[in-house]
């Protein structure tokens, strides 16, 4: 399974808004904060889905937390109303929004950073 299909899998395997869930290939991340383009200009998108696969793999509640409050799965229609709603603000909103999408980035790289940690400090698959 891909990293992709495997994260997809993780966050529930069909659409937030709708529920669709038949075919994987039409479910989407969807960057609740605005910031995917932001995210992607800082880290590889493998880095992103290794780094939620190891918050699962171990079991890091609060993590789980922020993952699934920061990614929605949407199928490929939802996705697109979501943007299309997002490109329709008011330029004031958009600005705040993308104001916030910097501190997310930092806080991203932060969890990185303590992901990396625990998984050194627990070696073996040892889960904690
Ligand atoms: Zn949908």
């Amino acid at each position: 399974m891909s990293k992709r299909s495997k994260v997809i899998h993780l966050l529930g395997a069909k659409c937030a808004k709708c529920g669709y869930c038949e075919d994987i290939g039409c479910l989407d991340f969807h960057h609740v904060y605005n910031d995917g383009g932001l995210e992607r200009q800082k880290f590889f998108v493998s880095t992103i889905y290794q780094m939620i696969i190891d918050i699962y793999d171990l079991n890091l509640i609060n993590f789980i937390e922020v993952v699934n409050k920061r990614y929605h799965i949407l199928c490929v229609m939802c996705h697109r109303k979501e943007t299309q709603r997002y490109s329709k603000l008011p330029r004031k909103e958009k600005a705040e929004i993308e104001a916030k999408a910097y501190n997310y980035m930092y806080f991203l790289g932060e969890m990185y950073k303590q992901v990396q940690e625990i998984k050194i400090s627990t070696p073996f698959g040892i889960t904690i």
